[in-house]
């Protein structure tokens, strides 16, 4: 049935199998676990923060058909702790999971108006919730965080869900509830290594001149929907490693193997980033890259 709908798994040799440092989770190593879709949790021994959650990864029919309710077991138990929420933007497959993992751990929820939004309907606290329009640091602990204002890619020609979230909406919501709102990539500075996050299929080149990354976590999908995306991104922001995100249908269940989006065409973008310069690092789902860094 997948065969014929034009699904398929990742072969497992497309997948980084190098070792970037010895595994450990002491300070002067940076762990990075991909979570599915845009997500990540980073964290060493003094931070952990997490980029766009979503574990809960309802299917196809109940996405479109029902409310999208958080899995809050799922989500206690793949993130135990966090200090920090991030979001990108404000569409179901980055925030869901969100306002959830902040009331479990006590985290803030950091992101546009339209996140906050989300955050209040979801019965967060003030407290919790940091709003920005990008542009400013943020200290986060021994940490800081700067978001730069992006914009959606389209797809298919138009962006899905556009606008922004003006009201608290119904929560659990149903996906059309979540408009994108301002969208944010991350630059995420640990004191050792700094690492980006673009979590769309588009952003503004002017946006990123003058900031530098080790790490960036690219959307895959970025590639065949804007010109030169790879190139654009790696160019201005010269990393040393890209990891690719938002490859998989997010349809699949988090523990099962996922499907890549069909037409998305992982190696042609792997070889792009290797083109512009950089080290691709393919990663599984709940995979771990851990990444050598002084303070
Ligand atoms: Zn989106």
């Amino acid at each position: 049935m997948k065969r014929l709908a034009g699904l398929r798994p990742v072969p497992a040799d497309w997948y980084y199998r190098g070792v970037l440092t010895a595994r450990s989770g002491a300070a002067g190593h940076l762990q990075l676990r991909y979570l599915g879709t845009a997500g990540f949790v980073l964290s060493d021994a003094r931070r952990t923060v997490v980029l766009d959650p979503y574990l809960s990864r309802p299917g196809a029919m109940r996405s479109l058909a029902a409310r999208l309710i958080p899995d809050t077991a799922l989500i206690r138990r793949v993130i135990p702790h966090a200090d920090e929420v991030l979001i990108g933007h404000a569409h179901h497959d980055h925030i869901l999971d969100a306002p959830d993992l902040c009331l479990q751990t006590g985290a803030r929820l950091i992101g546009s108006r339209s996140t906050m939004m989300v955050g209040h309907a979801a019965g967060l606290p003030d407290r919790q919730l940091r709003e920005t329009a990008g542009n400013e640091d943020i200290a986060c602990g021994d940490w800081s965080v700067h978001g730069l204002p992006s914009r959606h890619g389209r797809l298919m020609g138009r962006i899905p869900f556009p606008g922004d979230i003006t009201a608290p909406p119904p929560w659990p919501p149903r996906m059309r509830h979540l408009r994108h709102g301002l969208v944010l990539n991350w630059i995420v500075r640990t004191g050792g290594l700094t690492v980006a996050h673009i979590d769309s299929a588009d952003f503004i080149n002017e946006q990123l001149d003058g900031h530098r990354c080790d790490v960036l976590c690219l959307c895959a999908i970025g590639r065949k929907a804007r010109p030169h995306y790879v190139r654009d991104a790696v160019q201005r922001l010269r990393p040393r490693w890209v990891v690719p995100c938002h490859w998989d249908t997010m349809l699949t269940p988090l523990h099962a193997e996922p499907d890549q989006i069909p037409g998305v065409d992982l190696p042609g973008f792997m070889e792009e980033i290797r083109q512009a310069g950089a080290e691709p690092l393919l990663t599984p789902m709940l995979g771990d890259l851990y990444f050598p860094c002084q303070y």
